[in-house]
């Protein structure tokens, strides 16, 4: 099994499950998938949960004292395990906070069991309509993540698949790059971001782990800071990152809009369109998808 039958097979599992609204009710997942959730809050704080059977039925165990984004991802991920029925290779019965929540070195079933998790706490067709309802930020990202009840790590992932412009989301973990969502917009100007190499020298992340101070920052860069041999029209990038201490992670949102486009690239429809609009309003709607600090 690979990634995109993985996905195939969560959109599938939660449209049968009925899911319609944020943030997703677990019990309707678990019920699912033959599976019923128990809270336990005696647990040592680095085991996250397990998964257990009685009578015909599978119990997910999970720790009831951690935040509740993180107890939403741990049965999720259970429900994985089940659905795809992919034995655990991390965690044995158990799994550990540690496993859960760090990338590095993990097999690629629990990989598989993440990505599922993370298409079922932020379903496709609910979640790309309110990605498309936002202009893109990283405090967009925060706002989408409490009300599906999901981590920035997950909501961030998912966000890029969604975004309606060229975007890219990476996660690197002990200054490394561990993982790379990007929009189908990113995959048609060929921008590619490799992955187990070094957090690129001049980026935003990169400065943001060097640094002692500033958790989080924005700023406009060349493009092949990120992409080797940059991209085709496009000369400058955003990037906004925050970095999640906890984890030795951080988060980086990269994307491109129109406003960074050299002038005579940009979309000839918004001069066209200008006169009409300033008399309307006074601004251009597409200008506002441009923040700038
Ligand atoms: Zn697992």
């Amino acid at each position: 099994m690979d990634e995109f039958q993985t996905i195939l097979k969560a959109r599938q599992f939660v449209r049968n499950a009925g899911v319609t609204t944020a943030p997703v009710e677990l019990e309707c997942l678990a019920a699912a998938a033959n599976a019923k959730i128990k809270f336990m809050h005696d647990l040592s704080d680095d085991e996250s949960g397990q998964t257990t059977q009685h009578k015909g039925k599978h119990i997910i165990i999970v720790n009831g004292n951690h935040r509740e984004e993180r107890q939403r991802f741990t049965v999720l991920h259970e429900i994985a395990h089940i659905v795809l029925e992919l034995p655990s290779q991390h965690h044995g019965p158990k799994l550990t906070t540690g496993n859960l929540m760090r990338y590095g070195r993990r097999p690629q079933e629990e990989m598989l069991c993440d990505v599922f998790a993370a298409e079922c706490l932020l379903p496709y067709d609910l979640f790309s309509k309110d990605v498309g309802d936002v202009d893109i930020s990283l405090d967009a990202v925060k706002t989408l993540a409490d009300r599906y009840k999901a981590s920035l790590t997950a909501t961030g992932s998912r966000y890029a698949v969604s975004a309606p412009e060229p975007c890219a989301y990476v996660l690197s973990e002990d200054g490394h790059i561990r993982y790379v969502s990007r929009s189908k917009f990113l995959n048609e100007l060929k921008g590619w971001i490799d992955f187990n190499v070094p957090v690129p020298k001049d980026s935003v992340a990169h400065r943001l782990i060097q640094g002692t101070s500033k958790a989080e920052d924005y700023d406009e860069l060349p493009t092949d800071v990120w992409f080797n041999g940059g991209i085709k029209n496009r000369p400058l990038l955003a990037e906004e990152a925050i970095l999640l201490r906890e984890w030795n992670q951080c988060l980086s949102l990269i994307w491109f809009d129109e406003s960074m486009k050299p002038a005579h690239e940009r979309r000839h429809e918004d001069e066209d369109d200008e006169p009409l609009l300033k008399e309307l309003d006074g601004t251009l709607s597409w200008l506002s998808k441009s923040r700038r600090r």
